[in-house]
């Protein structure tokens, strides 16, 4: 069979512009060519994340980054905010980073609410906590902005957020928020291939880390900014990630930052059209609904058809296209549409037709 395109929610499609950048020829990480891309990177990212702070590089998936952040940043006990699979599971690996962890749990498809963290805070036993921006196994966006208003009334917790499934595909403003880590992987809104993390620091959280021990080496944020000020990363960087990110952030601003942002409102709305004129309804509390991809239900709560969700998969891959069929204890349930990254209404609409065919032969 040919290549699928992928339209789960990550890795996301790459497009052979990205595939032919990342596939330039290696130079040494200390050299001088190597600073120099970084150099050039480095503001494009600041822009895009609205940060004067220096963005990181980091060689792993999103995952190495946010135990990265557990084992810098948590000395008391950490407040775990969840709301999914991803988000639920940060709890554990705090847990097994032997940090003292504490739920704040919700049920899968509502988000977090700012009164619900402001209660937890108030008992002044944390001293970090993690959130999830956008919970990707459920197409749930918390409310950032509101969250992070805490940071103000808490100013000696730790603010971690991920971002893996928004970043560059909604406004993310470091700076003004106030957190304190930021954090996403290159397969999601990106659209690099997986592999990569960027993320950056507040001052307040590097000084928290360098009250730490045991922070390991390969995630230690502080040989993170060492290198960084020398437009460098701690240990050799895949390289060839470096230069399709560079590639990729050359496109977001030639298209425009607030046009990537619409264009992703506007993509997102096509797929949730779509689900409502089949019948179906999201998985998410209205509201909180993603603007990268949409969690649809099968069908059975409306009470109307149902579609059994492996089918739908099957005779979508039958015409090129892999959707996704539900993470964890949604699976079967709903399935997950992605219109993250290089996505647009041309390339949606293919997907779309493709999905009322298979609709139409369920
Ligand atoms: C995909 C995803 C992760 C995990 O990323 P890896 O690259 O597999 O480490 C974490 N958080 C969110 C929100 C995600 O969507």
């Amino acid at each position: 069979m040919g290549h699928l395109k992928l339209h789960i929610p990550g890795p996301v499609e790459v497009s052979e512009k990205t595939f032919r950048a990342f596939c330039q020829p290696m130079v040494g990480h200390r050299s001088q060519s190597y600073k120099d891309l970084v150099a050039k990177i480095q503001p494009q990212l600041q822009q895009l994340l609205a940060t004067r702070r220096l963005v990181y590089l980091a060689t792993s998936s999103a995952w190495g980054v946010m135990e990265g952040a557990i084992r810098n940043l948590v000395a008391k006990k950490v407040l775990n905010c969840m709301c999914g699979a991803f988000s639920d599971k940060w709890c554990d690996v705090a847990r097994r980073c032997g940090k003292d962890a504490e739920a704040l749990q919700v049920d899968w498809g509502s988000p977090i609410r700012a009164e619900a963290v402001d209660q937890k805070l108030a008992t002044g036993q944390f001293d970090a906590l993690t959130l999830i921006h956008n919970e990707t196994s459920t197409g749930v966006m918390s409310p950032l902005a509101e969250i992070a208003a805490l940071k103000k009334k808490y100013p000696d917790v730790m603010f971690i957020v991920d971002a893996v499934s928004s970043m560059t595909a909604v406004p993310i403003k470091f700076d003004e928020l106030g957190i304190d880590v930021l954090l996403a992987g290159t397969q999601k809104a990106f659209a690099l291939p997986p592999g990569f993390a960027v993320f950056t620091c507040s001052a307040a959280a590097l000084a928290r880390a360098a009250t730490i021990r045991d922070r390991g080496y390969y995630f230690d944020f502080l040989e993170f900014q060492k290198n960084a000020e020398q437009n460098m990363t701690p240990s050799t960087p895949s390289i060839a990630h470096t230069y399709a990110l560079s590639s990729k952030l050359d496109e977001f601003f030639a298209e425009g930052l607030e046009q990537r942002f619409a264009r992703h409102r506007r993509t997102n709305q096509m797929t949730r059209d779509w689900a409502a004129k089949h019948g179906f309804t999201l998985f998410p509390e209205t509201g909180s609904e993603s603007l990268t991809l949409c969690c649809v239900n099968n069908g059975a709560k409306a009470g109307g058809r149902v579609v059994e969700v492996p089918k739908l998969q099957q005779l979508t891959k039958e015409q090129g296209f892999l959707i996704d069929g539900g993470y964890g204890k949604i699976k079967g349930k709903t399935f997950r549409i992605s219109n993250m990254g290089d996505e647009t209404e041309a390339t949606m609409n293919q997907l779309l037709s493709a999905l009322d065919q298979a609709m139409g032969q369920l």
